[in-house]
C-alpha cells in the first residue's frame, strides 16, 4: 500500500513540502494538498499593492494545475479540525481525510485584537484583501493628503514588511511632490532600529537611522500602541500621533483549528516542533513555515516576534519532506535544521533603493552578517519576484 501524505496549506511551505516529498520518493507516494486558498500568493509583493505597482493577478497563480501536473491531488477547502490520535483531518463540509504523514503549513492570520481600533481605523498589508483595501485608502489619501503613521505593533515579527512599506511610502510621497508637507512617522516595538525581530545585524541600526534621516522620517522606538482612533494613533506612553493614512503590521497567529489539535499548538496557535520539523508530540505530524513555533533567544522591553520568512520556510519544508521520505522508506528521520541556524537571506525594498540582508544564521550568535544598501537591492527584489513565481508555478522546488 502506498503511503498517504496530507499537506495543509499551499503557499511557500505547503507547495514546497508537497512537491519535495513526491520528488524524494520518485512519485511512489500519494500526496494530497488541502488549502483554504486555491491560489499561490507571493506575499512579499503585497507591499506594492497599495501604490498600484502590482495587482493580485501579478502576484498569484492557481495551484491546482501545478500540483496536478506533478501527480498531486488538490482539494480547495479549509481544514476545520485535526485529530492526531485518529490521524484524521476534517475539512469544510465535514469530510474527513486520513493520513499516514501530515504536514501543517497553514501559515498565519492577523491578530486583529492586538490593540483596540486596529481593525476599524488602520490599514494593513499582510493579507491580499487587506492590501487591496489599503490601495483604496491610499488613492483616497492622495486626494486629501496629510500626516502618515506606519507601525509594527507590539508582538509583531514581520518588521521587514513594515520597513519596506515605510520606505515605499516615502518614495511615493516624493514622487507625488508631497514629501516636504507630510509628516511621516515610524512606530516600532523593536528595541532599536534595524532589529528586524532577528536581533539586528552589524551596522544595521546606523544604516536604518541614516535611511530614516534621509527621508525625514521620525521614529518612536521600543514602544507599544495603546489604541487607534479614527485619524490618530495613541502610543503606550500616551503620545497621540494624528494621521490621514496609517498602516500597521500586527502580530501573527496560527490558524484557529489547530487550537483543538490535542494540545499540539501553543497559545499563539503555533505547533511546537523538533529540529526535524516533526511536532513535539507526534512523529507523523510535521509543521513548517509560519505554522511552526520558534523561540526567540531574547526578551525586549516591548515584545517582538520572530519573522518566519520565505527562505527558512522553504528550508523547513525540504527538511520535513526528506524526513517523511525517510520514514516511508523505513529509515530514521535524521535530517535536522534548527530554525536559528538557517541562513538569513532577504531583500528590503525601499522604492527605488533597498538593502540586501545576509547572515550565516537567522538568530544570534552569528559569525557573519552583512547589510548591503543600494539600488541593486530594488532590482534584485524585482527579479526575485519573477523568478520565484516562475519556479513555484512550474513546481521546480529543488531550485534555490
Ligand atoms: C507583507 C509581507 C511581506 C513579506 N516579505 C517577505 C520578504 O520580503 N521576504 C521573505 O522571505 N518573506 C517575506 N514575508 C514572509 C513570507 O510571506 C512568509 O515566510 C511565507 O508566507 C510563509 O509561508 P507559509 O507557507 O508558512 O504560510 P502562508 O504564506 O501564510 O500560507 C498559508 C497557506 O495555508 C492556507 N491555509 C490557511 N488556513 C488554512 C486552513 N485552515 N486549512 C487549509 N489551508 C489553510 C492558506 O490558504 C495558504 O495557502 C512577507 C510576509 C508578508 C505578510
Amino acid at each position: 500500500m502506498r503511503k498517504k501524505v496530507l499537506v495543509l496549506g499551499a503557499n511557500f511551505g505547503g507547495l514546497t513540502a508537497a512537491l519535495a516529498v513526491r520528488h524524494e520518493l520518485d512519485g511512489d507516494v500519494d500526496v494530497t494538498v488541502v488549502s483554504a486558498s486555491d491560489q499561490f500568493l507571493f506575499n512579499p509583493s503585497l507591499i506594492w499593492l497599495p501604490f498600484g505597482k502590482r495587482d493580485s493577478a501579478d502576484i498569484t497563480f492557481p495551484v491546482a494545475p501545478t500540483l496536478e501536473s506533478h501527480g498531486i491531488e488538490f482539494i480547495h477547502a479549509a481544514a476545520t479540525g485535526l485529530d492526531p490520535v485518529a490521524k484524521k483531518v476534517t475539512i469544510d463540509g465535514g469530510r474527513e481525510l486520513g493520513y499516514d504523514y501530515l504536514v501543517i503549513a497553514t501559515g498565519y492570520r492577523n491578530k486583529d485584537d492586538v490593540v483596540p481600533g486596529f481593525k476599524e481605523n488602520a490599514n494593513t498589508i499582510t493579507t491580499l484583501p487587506a492590501a487591496e483595501r489599503a490601495a483604496v485608502a491610499w488613492r483616497r489619501y492622495l486626494d486629501r493628503p496629510g500626516d502618515i503613521v506606519i507601525a509594527a505593533s507590539q508582538g509583531a515579527g514581520c518588521f521587514g514588511a513594515a520597513y519596506e512599506f515605510l520606505f515605499n511610502t516615502a518614495y511615493q510621497l516624493r514622487k507625488a511632490g508631497l514629501h516636504k508637507q507630510v509628516k511621516l512617522t515610524y512606530v516600532t516595538a523593536e528595541p532599536f532600529l534595524g532589529h528586524f525581530g532577528i536581533g539586528g545585524l552589524p551596522h544595521g541600526e546606523q544604516l536604518l537611522g541614516m535611511f530614516l534621516r534621509k527621508e525625514g522620517i521620525d521614529a518612536r522606538i521600543s514602544t507599544g500602541i495603546d489604541h487607534i482612533d479614527q485619524g490618530a494613533m495613541v502610543l503606550a506612553d500616551g503620545e497621540k500621533l494624528p494621521f490621514r493614512f496609517s498602516m500597521v503590521v500586527p502580530p501573527f497567529l496560527g490558524q484557529r483549528f489547530l487550537a483543538g489539535a490535542n494540545g499540539m499548538a501553543d497559545e499563539k496557535g503555533y505547533i511546537a516542533v523538533r529540529d526535524t520539523y516533526q511536532s513535539e508530540k507526534y512523529d507523523d505530524v510535521y509543521a513548517v513555515g509560519v505554522a511552526a513555533a520558534v523561540d526567540a533567544p531574547w526578551q525586549t522591553p516591548t515584545p517582538v516576534g520572530v519573522p518566519k520568512t520565505g527562505f527558512p520556510t522553504e528550508e523547513m519544508a525540504h527538511t520535513a519532506a526528506a524526513n517523511i521520505a525517510a520514514q516511508i522508506r523505513g529509515e530514521e528521520p535524521t535530517h535536522k535544521k534548527a530554525f536559528g541556524d538557517i541562513k538569513a537571506v532577504c531583500v528590503m525594498d525601499a522604492g527605488n533603493n533597498g538593502v540586501i540582508i545576509l547572515a550565516d544564521k537567522m538568530l544570534p550568535p552569528r559569525k557573519h552578517g552583512v547589510l548591503i544598501p543600494g539600488p541593486q537591492a530594488h532590482l534584485m527584489k524585482l527579479g526575485f519576484e519573477k523568478y520565484f513565481l516562475w519556479k513555484m508555478r512550474h513546481g521546480y522546488v529543488q531550485l534555490p
